[in-house]
Formats: C-alpha cells, sequence, structure tokens
C-alpha cells in the first residue's frame, strides 16, 4: 500500500450534518456486540465502488488508467492499532467525499432513528439497510481516515478525508498516485482485538467470500510485502449449486439485501438456450419498514455478463413479488441497458413471466416442505401476496393455494387454512366457499351472520386484512366452488337446508307478513326491504348487502383514495323467532313500537358495520327502552 500523502493546502473543516451527529453517537456509545459488522459494511462499499468504475469504464476505458485488475485490500498494524480497508474502484471528489460522508443521502433516515430499539442486535441490522454502513466504521475507531482519489482525475486532486466523530471532519487535499479510496481505522483500545491478524483473516474471509472482486491479506508470518487473495473472488452465482454451501448463500443475501437476519428461502437457476441468464432470489425473512411505501425501492440487483449494471432492477417481477431480492445476471441485455430501455424491452417481458413463476414455485415448495417458515412468510407478506390475486389473473391458480385464512375450523386466529383444506373439509351438500370480511378476526368469529352456519357446523373463512374485501372481488371460485360472502344476498345453502328447514323459513315468513310490514312503514327509507331471516340464530335482526354493493372495508379504502363513495342501502333480516321480535309483533303501532323498531335496525348496523350514523341518538334511544323496562 502507498502511504505517501502531500498536504498542499490547510485542512478545512466541516460540521456533520444533525442526523450523522446523532448516528455517531449511537455507533460510539450504544453498539457493543456484533461490532465485527463495520468490516462487511466497509468491504461491500469497496466493492461497490469497483462495481461502478467496472461500469463507467465500458464507455471509457481510460479511467482504469492501465490497472484493470479490480481488487480490495485488507491491512493490520498491531503496533500502531491500525485497519486499513483499500479500493482500487472509482474514488471520491472533494465535494463528493463531503457529500457521501458527511451527510445521510437516502430518505427514511427519520425512520430509521425512531426504529431503534436499544436492542443491540436489531440495531446493529438496521446500519447496512439504511445506508449508513460508512459511519459503523466508528464503533471501533475514535479516529477514521480516508485516503481517496476519483478514476480518471490527476495524482494531485486526490483526498483526505478525517474525522474523529467529535462533530466535525476534515478536508484537504493530498497527493495519491493511485486510483481509488484506502480507509484506515484507528481503533478504539476497547477495539484493538480487530488488529489481529488471525481474528482479522477470519473476519475478511466471512466478509468476502461472495465478493466478485480479490479481497487480499498479507500473507502470515514474518513481515511480508506478499499478497494472497482470502476469497474466491468469483461472483457467487456464477458457480455451481452443488459447490456453493448454505451458509456462502446466507452470507451473499445479507450482502445483497443489507439484512442481518438469515433468508427464509433461496431458488439460484441458470437459464440457457435462446436466452441465457442467471438468478439468485431470496425470500426475506422480515419485512422492511417501507413495504408499503410508494417510492420504497424494490427489485433485483442486476448483472449483464457479470457487470454489475443496477440496483433495485423493478421491471423483473411484479409489484406484489416486490419482497424477493437477490440478483439477476443477463447474458443477452446490453450492457449500457437504461432503466427505459428494461420498461419496453420484449426480453425482459419474458424473463418477468419466468422469475414470477420461479418466486411463487419458490414460496410453493417452503410451503410444502417448511410450514412453519412458511408461516413466518405469510405473516410478515401475506398482505402483499393476496395483492397479486387481483393484478395477476394469468398466475391466480399458482397464488390461490399460497393464500392462508383463519376459519371457524380452528380455535386459533392464526391463518393457517388453505383454500384445499376448506374444500377438503366442505359438507356433503354443501356448494359454496364461505366467508366473511370484518375488522378483526375476533369480530368475524363473533358475528351474528355466522349463527346458522355454525348451528350446521358449516365453514366460513374469516377475513380481516385491509386487502381483503378488494381481493374478494376478484375472485369468482376456487376448485369449481363459488365464493360466498355471508353478509349479503342469500346465503345460498342448496342442500344443506332440509325439507324440514324449509317449510319452517315459509311458515315463519307467513307468520312474520304483518310485523314485516310494519317494520317498513317504520324504517322507512333506511332499508331496501326487511324479511325473515335464514342465517340468525341468537341475535335478533341483521342487516344484509345486495351482492355488488361496497362493504365497509371497501368503502374505506375508497373513501381513503379520495372517493365519494354512496350510502349502499341495506335489507333488514330479522330473527322472528327471538323474544324482542315477538315482543315487536305483540306492541301496537304507534311511539313505542316505531322506537323499538328504530334499536333493531341500529344494533344490526352497529354489528354490520361497527359504527352508526348518530351514536347519541341511539343512545339515548337505548336508555328510554331501558327505563321503561326498569319502570
Ligand atoms: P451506501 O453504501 O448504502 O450508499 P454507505 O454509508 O456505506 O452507504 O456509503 C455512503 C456513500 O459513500 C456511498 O454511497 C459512496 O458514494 C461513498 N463511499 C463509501 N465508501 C466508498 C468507497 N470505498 N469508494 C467510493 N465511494 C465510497
Ligand atoms: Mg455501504
Amino acid at each position: 500500500m502507498n502511504d505517501t500523502t502531500a498536504t498542499t493546502a490547510p485542512a478545512e473543516k466541516h460540521g456533520f450534518q444533525a442526523e450523522v451527529r446523532e448516528l455517531l453517537k449511537l455507533m460510539i456509545h450504544s453498539l457493543y456486540s456484533h461490532r465485527e459488522i463495520f468490516l462487511r459494511e466497509l468491504i461491500s462499499n469497496a466493492s461497490d465502488a469497483n462495481d461502478k468504475l467496472r461500469f463507467l469504464a465500458l464507455s471509457d476505458a481510460s479511467l482504469y488508467e492501465g490497472a484493470t485488475e479490480l481488487q480490495i485490500w485488507v491491512d493490520h498494524d498491531a503496533e500502531k492499532n491500525t485497519i486499513t480497508i483499500r479500493d482500487n474502484g472509482i474514488g471520491m471528489t472533494r465535494d463528493e467525499a463531503i457529500a457521501h460522508l458527511g451527510t445521510i443521502a437516502k430518505s427514511g433516515t427519520a425512520e430509521f432513528f425512531s426504529r431503534l430499539t436499544g436492542d443491540q442486535q436489531k440495531d446493529s441490522q438496521l446500519i447496512g439497510q439504511f445506508g449508513v454502513g460508512f459511519y459503523s466504521a466508528f464503533i471501533v475507531a475514535d479516529e477514521v481516515e480516508v485516503y481517496t482519489r476519483k478514476a480518471g482525475v490527476a495524482a494531485n486532486d486526490g483526498v483526505r478525508w478525517a474525522s474523529k466523530a467529535d462533530g466535525d471532519f476534515t478536508v484537504e487535499a493530498a497527493v495519491l498516485p493511485e486510483r481509488g479510496t484506502r480507509i484506515v481505522l484507528h481503533l478504539k483500545d476497547a477495539a484493538k482485538e480487530f488488529a489481529d491478524a488471525w481474528r482479522l483473516r477470519s473476519l475478511v474471509r466471512r466478509y468476502s467470500d461472495h465478493i466478485a472482486f480479490p479481497v487480499s491479506m498479507r500473507k502470515e508470518g514474518e513481515a511480508t510485502l506478499d499478497w494472497e487473495p482470502v476469497n474466491q473472488a468469483k461472483a457467487l452465482w456464477t458457480r455451481a449449486r452443488s459447490d456453493i454451501t448454505d451458509e456462502e448463500y446466507r452470507e451473499f443475501y445479507q450482502h445483497v439485501a443489507h439484512d442481518f437476519a438469515e433468508p427464509l428461502a433461496w431458488s439460484h437457476n441458470k437459464v440457457e438456450g435462446k436466452r441465457e441468464y442467471t438468478s439468485l432470489l431470496y425470500v426475506p425473512a422480515r419485512a422492511p419498514f417501507d413495504l408499503f411505501q410508494r417510492d420504497a425501492t424494490r427489485g433485483l440487483k442486476l448483472y449483464v455478463r457479470r457487470v454489475f449494471i443496477m440496483d433495485d432492477a423493478e421491471q423483473f417481477l411484479p409489484l406484489y413479488l416486490r419482497f424477493v431480492r437477490g440478483v439477476l445476471d443477463s447474458n443477452d441485455l446490453p450492457l449500457n441497458v437504461s432503466r427505459e430501455l428494461l420498461q419496453q424491452d420484449s426480453e425482459v417481458e419474458a424473463m418477468r413471466t419466468a422469475l414470477t413463476r420461479r418466486a411463487l414455485d419458490l414460496l410453493g415448495k417452503l410451503a410444502k416442505d417448511e410450514p412453519e417458515k412458511y408461516a413466518a412468510f405469510w405473516k410478515e407478506f401475506g398482505a402483499v401476496l393476496k395483492e397479486g390475486v387481483g393484478e395477476d389473473s394469468g398466475n391466480r391458480e399458482r397464488i390461490l393455494p399460497l393464500l392462508r385464512f383463519a376459519s371457524t375450523h380452528d380455535e386459533s386466529d392464526a391463518p393457517t387454512t388453505t383454500l384445499p383444506d376448506y374444500v377438503a373439509r366442505m359438507k356433503t351438500g354443501q356448494q359454496r366457499i364461505y366467508y366473511i370480511v370484518a375488522d378483526s378476526v375476533a369480530a368475524a368469529r363473533s358475528s351474528p351472520y355466522l349463527e346458522v352456519l355454525k348451528s350446521k357446523g358449516v365453514e366460513v373463512l374469516l377475513f380481516a386484512d385491509r386487502v381483503d374485501e378488494w381481493m374478494m372481488g376478484y375472485l369468482r371460485e376456487f376448485d369449481g366452488k363459488r365464493f360466498k360472502d355471508v353478509a349479503r344476498g342469500d346465503l345460498e345453502l342448496g342442500e344443506l337446508e332440509d325439507a324440514a328447514d324449509k317449510s319452517a323459513a315459509e311458515q315463519a315468513g307467513k307468520d312474520a307478513a304483518d310485523l314485516i310490514a310494519r317494520l317498513k312503514k317504520a324504517l322507512g327509507e333506511r332499508v331496501l326491504d326487511v324479511k325473515v331471516s335464514g342465517r340468525l340464530a341468537d341475535t335478533p335482526a341483521c342487516l344484509v348487502l345486495a351482492e355488488g354493493d361496497p362493504g365497509a372495508q371497501m368503502r374505506r379504502i375508497l373513501q381513503a383514495a379520495g372517493q365519494s363513495v354512496p350510502d349502499s342501502k341495506p335489507s333488514l333480516e330479522i330473527n322472528a323467532g327471538h323474544a324482542l321480535l315477538r315482543h315487536l309483533a305483540a306492541t301496537p303501532e304507534g311511539g313505542e313500537f316505531d322506537e323499538l323498531a328504530l334499536l333493531v335496525f341500529e344494533q344490526a348496523k352497529l354489528a354490520e358495520s361497527g359504527s352508526i350514523a348518530n351514536p347519541g341518538e341511539f343512545v339515548r334511544r337505548l336508555n328510554r327502552v331501558l327505563g321503561r323496562l326498569m319502570a
């Protein structure tokens, strides 16, 4: 390594951005475990810098300055207590060093701070994810020097950046014959252990095995100037599957996804023939903080013939698979491919179709072979995968068996039922797959709409995700069985209803004809119709929407999107045998009848949508009736 620097002008002092100061405090004072991640982050930055140079050199080979072999070197000095990480990649100009090593560029910094838990392990995992890796140097160093020279500029235009993390950093000119970046960490006393040949070597090995450039260290033994690579320096995905250990796959995931957690599953494939590419897809174990933010970055790391092209190439997977991370290396795309080109390319479209299948197959395999892991996946990403039911009709048959639901069949509210499970458990004579949408699984489970189905032992799926009603708008049937929302229209019990049920219902309708007519009159415009219910056992009445009317969940989604939703008029279904209704039938027309009729309607409304238009009036009405009871 070349240590020469010549300062030609006095050092200039700059203050760190406020967020960086916060961050540095955290690095210095709060992170004691997993301190070794600084190596992962700095090696990963060196690798990124080499990638960037290789990419730019495609159109301007002079940037190589004659040194085409891109490398990374790691060294230490046990006496001076320093560790040095060097690359011969793109390097930084003075302005770039000030911007990149003094501020945090990415959005979501506030989110980063709000997510800190004080739990060392969790907090240290956040560092890579939020693009603040460089600052992790201060976990082990109380002083950091960065010597950097941009590829293609004169040796005199090098820069020395230095900081003791005390709120400021300095920048000054330096003469640097070698292109790229050298970072010198002056270790804190408490981190001296890292300046040990054996310890350093094992860590560097661990964090560089998947790096596509040679990472070299000094040969062991007496003071030697000989360097030797400590990694394979072969892009992991280019190696044969059988030669890659699970440990290596996991390490690589952490590098690609900036996630300290282990992935749940992966799929590594090489496609040959007319179209040639290699893909390595991962399913993470945890959702990123911005999973539901529109502008969140997503997509695969794109390479063309081993050359890094871009991060977050989102064109290769549909939005509902945005949690999938990984790498795509194409042999066919042009090296100068841009995001715009990716959008129009028919090759890209074909790869997207194939990768979508592959990702869905990967999930299917996980569901089959490792149900516990799949349950963990579903908890984090189920609501995202459900978007696919509406967005990807071509793959609907693949997606449906991957869905998981809570069900009246289980005592727990955990989503464990699949559609095939449900169909296998259907009663003889049952023709519909019954479901209910509510604000929570618990609310769905105790809903009055389920009473008769429960008494007949018919299973009902319990939906409570905010996308559920929307999703069901796209689903007509599964395995030839139509879906049926139990809160809408007729229950369509078919053969589940025997002759006795039917004649009892007919009789109940006749008996209640007078009551129904009087209720209609009392409720007026509030209801479309009043009829005897076939779904109630213990509850006096419920409201039933017509098939196409938006339900409570859909109304909220539409309203949130700024659309006005006309009130849909429900029908009131009464449980004619219920004591309250029998009492009503015996109550003569007049003020008391009207009041009780309204109460029946309002409590049904409350059970259906969780709210009523005028709660104050409802409560007064209820208390008047209770008062009369007690008088
Ligand atoms: P990230 O790598 O996620 O962008 P970092 O905090 O690790 O975040 O690095 C911040 C920025 O500093 C990088 O994006 C890059 O522009 C610059 N940088 C860091 N290390 C190097 C390096 N070795 N060579 C060139 N630029 C670097
Ligand atoms: Mg980084």
